[in-house]
């Protein structure tokens, strides 16, 4: 081996946490050049029967797939993103724009299809959202199935693949993740995709470490290289020196054994030594991630950003678009809770159908309840599908950025009404369904003892509460130096907030990022919160650090902690007290 091509590293977006050394296999996914023929009258039916033929062995071999992934308990619930392919397969608008351009401009079928596909792509490409621009891919992967379809070509199986190999790829689609299962596919890295594809969301759902938008790897691998991938942190090394395979080695073995030792908690409660139980919920955007709530053991959803519904659409969501989404998840997650957050839209947060008007300081501007409170119409849809989905699980509703006492009585009101206008009309909900509301605003922390007497449970939103109480834009990295969980101010904030709400005999959360940090689980035990929402992936680690804490001896440090001045004096005193425990998560 030349000696250049040692050692080669290379920086992509890491997917799926995990590392993997094998020898690398290029999987072949290069575009098929398309012909463009014309089509004489008289073999036009033909060349449309043709076409009917190809989209009918896609759609059978995309079944065969989805079966596959049905029968793996791991995956199962990606199903669905075979049924959305075999959905866009049995799109009218696109079979028939394909045969109306066969017939008319008596051109063949790929060509045809091809050029029916791209009036779509237009549309994708103006979509302003990375999740949704993403879904472009999923098309882009049929159109290459149903071109291979029709010029006879096969497609190369990596199911079939007999050594335990890096996949290296142009792109991947779910279907090829899916045949990754029980197969000898170790890692794979790409030159393009993003973290929301569908492709790395199979890849975490295998466990398969993965790397993906890497640009060149597959100008630069070639097949039976040695490669490294650490999906964690987005490193490829190419023909890796002894020394630094060994090194990954060690890497590989620490990191499988930190991960198995982390699972086993996924089971247990989490409770401190001395007995005293918290609840450890998911923060969730998509359905998507629903396999991860049970996987990481979550006692439930703490938190559902219903905003993701709105994203980048070009139409509103209809009622039963809602109820179908908010039914399935209660009914998948039953008898666990589900806390459903009504529309957060506008401030920071991201194009969508709905018009939130330009604003010089929009964070301050008219956000989430506020928002809602102006447009009843959304507010009222989105109750009515709430309510209607009520009976499918344990639903509670949580509303956000709560600024004022008038703000809740109206909420409240708005519910009322929607819930009169379903009695009325026979249609049933849970009557005991519980509200809360998001603590996010200061000037709800300083009014929370008249809020707690309104609503069911209090849920503090650390995201914005520090936004807002330090000052600090979330989305301006020029203070992002700023953010400070524990800052003084912020701990006394939360105190205030638990108390009251137990004084009222409500339970208190919290579902900002602070939840799931190192130094600020064993402080927001301390202050006496109930409940923890995080992204699932952190669940683990959290119930292990929980169980190895002491109620009673954090409860003795509270009056210390909070008449800390600074946040570093605040991290001293728990380095002190508690450093071994905060050392085990160091990695
Ligand atoms: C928060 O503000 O802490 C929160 C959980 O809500 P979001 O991040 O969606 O604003
Ligand atoms: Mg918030």
């Amino acid at each position: 081996m030349q000696e250049q091509r040692k050692n080669i590293e290379m920086h992509g977006t890491g997917v799926s946490p995990g590392i993997a050394i094998e020898k690398a296999y290029i999987v072949e996914r290069t575009r098929v050049r398309i012909p463009r023929y014309n089509i004489l009258p008289p073999y036009i039916d033909d060349e449309i029967r043709r076409f009917r033929k190809a989209i009918e062995t896609s759609k059978e071999q995309l079944e065969k797939v989805r079966e596959r992934i049905l029968y793996h308990p791991d995956i199962k619930e990606q199903a669905y993103i075979l049924d959305s392919y075999i959905m866009i397969l049995q799109d009218v608008a696109i079979l028939d724009e394909t045969e109306k351009r066969i017939n008319t401009e008596r051109i063949n079928a790929e060509w045809a299809f091809q050029e029916s596909l791209n009036k779509f792509r237009e549309i994708f490409e103006r979509i302003d959202d990375e999740y949704l621009r993403g879904r472009w891919m999923d098309i882009e992967h049929i159109k290459d199935r149903v071109l291979r379809n029709l010029m006879g070509r096969i497609e190369e199986g990596i199911a079939d693949i007999k050594e335990d190999v890096i996949v290296i790829a142009h792109d991947l689609s779910p279907s090829d993740t899916a045949q990754m299962v029980h197969s000898k596919v170790k890692g794979f890295a790409t030159d393009i995709g993003g973290k929301t594809s569908h492709t790395a969301i199979m890849a975490k759902a295998l466990g398969i470490p993965a790397v993906v938008g890497l640009k060149r790897i597959t100008e630069i691998v070639k097949s039976g290289d040695t490669i490294i991938i650490d999906g964690s942190n987005g490193n490829v090394i190419i023909n890796p020196s002894d020394d630094v395979v060994d090194s990954y080695r060690k890497k590989q073995r620490k990191y499988f054994l930190y991960t198995k030792e982390l699972l086993k908690y996924r089971k247990y409660n989490a409770e401190t030594v001395d007995g005293r139980r918290l609840d450890i919920m998911a923060n969730i955007e998509m359905m998507e991630e629903i396999p991860s709530v049970y996987n990481y053991g979550a006692n439930g959803i703490g938190l559902y950003r219903t905003e993701y519904l709105y994203v980048g659409r070009k139409e509103l969501p209809s009622e039963d678009e809602h109820f179908e989404i908010y039914r399935c998840i209660l009914e998948k997650l039953n008898p666990l809770p589900v806390v459903i957050r009504t529309l957060d839209l506008g401030g920071d947060k991201f194009v969508s159908p709905v018009q939130v008007s330009d604003e010089i300081n929009p964070a301050l501007g008219l956000r989430a309840i506020r928002f809602c409170l102006k447009r009843r119409d959304l507010f009222r849809t989105q109750l009515r599908a709430l309510l209607r989905a009520s009976i499918y699980g344990k639903l509670h509703i949580l509303f956000p950025l709560i600024s004022s006492y008038n703000e809740v009585m109206e909420v409240k009101k708005e519910l009322q009404i929607v819930k009169i206008e379903l009695s009325s009309r026979g249609v049933p909900f849970d009557q005991d369904l519980k509200i809360g509301i998001m603590i996010e605003v200061p000037s709800a922390v300083m009014i929370s003892e008249f809020l707690a007497r309104e609503v069911d449970f209090f849920s503090i939103g650390t995201n914005d509460l520090i936004q807002y109480t330090l000052a600090i834009d979330r989305v301006n990295e020029q203070v992002s130096y700023l953010y400070d969980p524990l800052h003084p101010a912020i701990l006394r904030m939360i105190k205030k907030v638990v108390d009251d709400g137990h004084d009222a005999g409500i339970k208190v959360g919290v579902c900002g990022e602070m939840a799931s940090e190192t130094m600020c689980i064993p402080v927001l035990v301390a202050l006496g919160v109930d409940e923890l929402s995080m992204n699932s992936i952190s669940i683990p680690r959290c119930k292990r650090m929980i169980r190895s804490l002491n109620y009673s001896q954090l409860s003795a440090l509270v009056q210390r902690i909070l008449s800390q001045r600074t946040s570093n004096e605040v991290e001293r005193i728990l380095w002190d007290e508690m450093g071994s425990i905060l050392e085990r998560d160091w990695i």
